[in-house]
């Protein structure tokens, strides 16, 4: 059953996805925003977009 999940996809994907809220992490401080990109970082005031 998991001889070619590993090949495919190589991040585990058993309900915990980080990718779905790695696009909100502040660039400059690193915190968590609150909605998605584009958005201002409430700690530090930068502003970044989902690119
Ligand atoms: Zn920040």
């Amino acid at each position: 059953m998991e001889r070619t999940t590993a090949d495919r996809h190589p991040v585990p994907d058993d309900g915990g996805d980080p990718a779905c809220w790695l696009h909100r992490v502040c660039p400059a401080c690193g915190r968590v925003a609150d909605e998605d990109p584009p958005t201002r970082c409430a700690s530090c005031g930068e502003e970044w977009t989902a690119d």
